[in-house]
């Protein structure tokens, strides 16, 4: 009788599923042509058929709590073939968007995302957080002479401000994965740690991408990724190699053009650059293929293809040396930049972190990978 586990659909849930995109989800049939599809899947646990009828029932731990729901790379390939139209794709996107508010610590920030209501507070912070910087730094006057950001926004004033919101992007993260990583040994009854052949094969698929080179239906995904995820890696080198220039070689900004950390920095730019332009212009032309984009999927592609826009825009006036244009822009690319990094655990952006976990975890779990 100690196995005996009962239980409780939550059928509030059902209805907020069908809300957040999976609409389709009661079509179900149970037929499993999704599985036979799906090139990404496990043969030891096969999905997304069961977690169709874990969402028609309204098993929401279950959901919430298990790694295949992010083990899923929304290629469409299920959805391309299911034959009742239950659009199995969107309903797994739909729970991952739930699933972030659930798992946020505090929870009150992943509702805050969750909520068109709510966007202007979310950006109201870091603005008046900067805005108040700038006051302290000069008075909110524009320097005059050369464009020098650090003139306007001095990099102590900067750290005491992102250095703080990295932290806190970390800790929180570091609470939700805990959460969510309790949440999944509870619901499998498997609780092996995860080993270090297990993150080294997960670290090998991410960098190679090798889950999204198995999409078919939307296979030009793999390449807008490719160019964001590796674009994303180079500017987040390049901050930190500046401050190692900064800290540990005395070096001001702005750096030579030709100065490797520069080169970086640009290409890292113009990579990004390419791929979400690439990902948003697929979005709105093939919208069938790449599946609905949520709320949450349009704010943070939206957040970070204008804080790559304004990044190029803010070093492109600085070299045409229009003040007036390159400090304002300057300081909305650092409003988005701080959005980005300080709300990572509660936006979309935390797909990185939970797929990777899921990803560990499944390794360190399988038996056949
Ligand atoms: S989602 Fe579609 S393909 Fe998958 S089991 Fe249900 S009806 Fe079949
Ligand atoms: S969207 Fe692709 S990866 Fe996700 S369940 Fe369907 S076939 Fe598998």
């Amino acid at each position: 009788m100690n196995n005996v586990e009962y239980l409780q659909p939550d059928l509030a849930f059902v209805a907020r599923l069908k809300q957040a995109g999976g609409e389709n989800v009661k079509k179900c049939f149970q037929c499993a042509t999704c599985v036979a599809v799906c090139d990404v899947t496990q043969s030891d646990k096969p999905f997304p058929r069961k977690e169709m009828i874990l969402a028609q029932w309204g098993l929401k731990d279950k959901l919430f709590y298990n790694p295949d729901v992010w083990l899923c790379h929304q290629c469409g390939d299920c959805t391309a073939h299911c034959p009742r139209g239950a659009k199995p794709s969107e309903v797994l996107a739909a729970v991952r968007d739930l699933s972030l508010a659930e798992h946020a610590v505090p929870r009150f920030l992943g509702k805050m995302h969750a909520s068109p209501a709510a966007l202007a507070a979310l950006f109201a912070l870091p603005a008046a957080i900067l805005l108040l910087a700038a006051m302290y730094a000069n008075g909110l006057t524009i320097p005059g002479g050369e464009i020098v950001y650090s003139h306007f926004f001095p990099l102590k004033v900067i750290d005491s401000i992102f250095i703080p919101g990295a932290l806190f992007a970390i800790i929180t993260s570091f609470l939700s994965l805990k959460k969510f990583w309790g949440g999944m040994q509870r619901n499998n009854r498997e609780k092996k740690a995860p080993d270090v052949a297990a993150v080294l094969g997960a670290v090998k698929d991410i960098l190679l991408h090798k889950k999204f080179a198995q999409c078919r239906t939307n296979k030009p995904r793999y390449t807008g990724h490719l160019l964001a995820f590796f674009g994303f890696l180079a500017l987040f080198a390049t901050t930190n190699l500046v401050m190692m220039y900064h800290y540990l070689l005395g070096r001001e900004t702005p750096l030579a053009l030709g100065d490797p950390v520069k080169l970086l920095g640009n290409a890292g730019a113009v990579t990004a650059f390419a791929g979400v332009s690439y990902i948003i212009a697929r979005r709105l032309a093939a919208p069938d293929e790449t599946g609905k984009a949520s709320y949450q999927d349009w704010t943070f592609i939206l957040t970070l293809y204008a804080a790559i826009i304004t990044g190029i825009l803010a070093e492109s006036a600085r070299l045409a040396g229009i003040p007036a244009a390159a400090y304002p822009i300057y300081f909305t690319h650092l409003v988005l930049v701080f959005f980005l990094i300080a709300y990572l655990p509660f936006s979309k952006f935390a797909h990185m972190p939970y797929r990777a976990a899921a990803m560990v975890y499944a390794r360190s779990n399988s038996k056949t990978n």
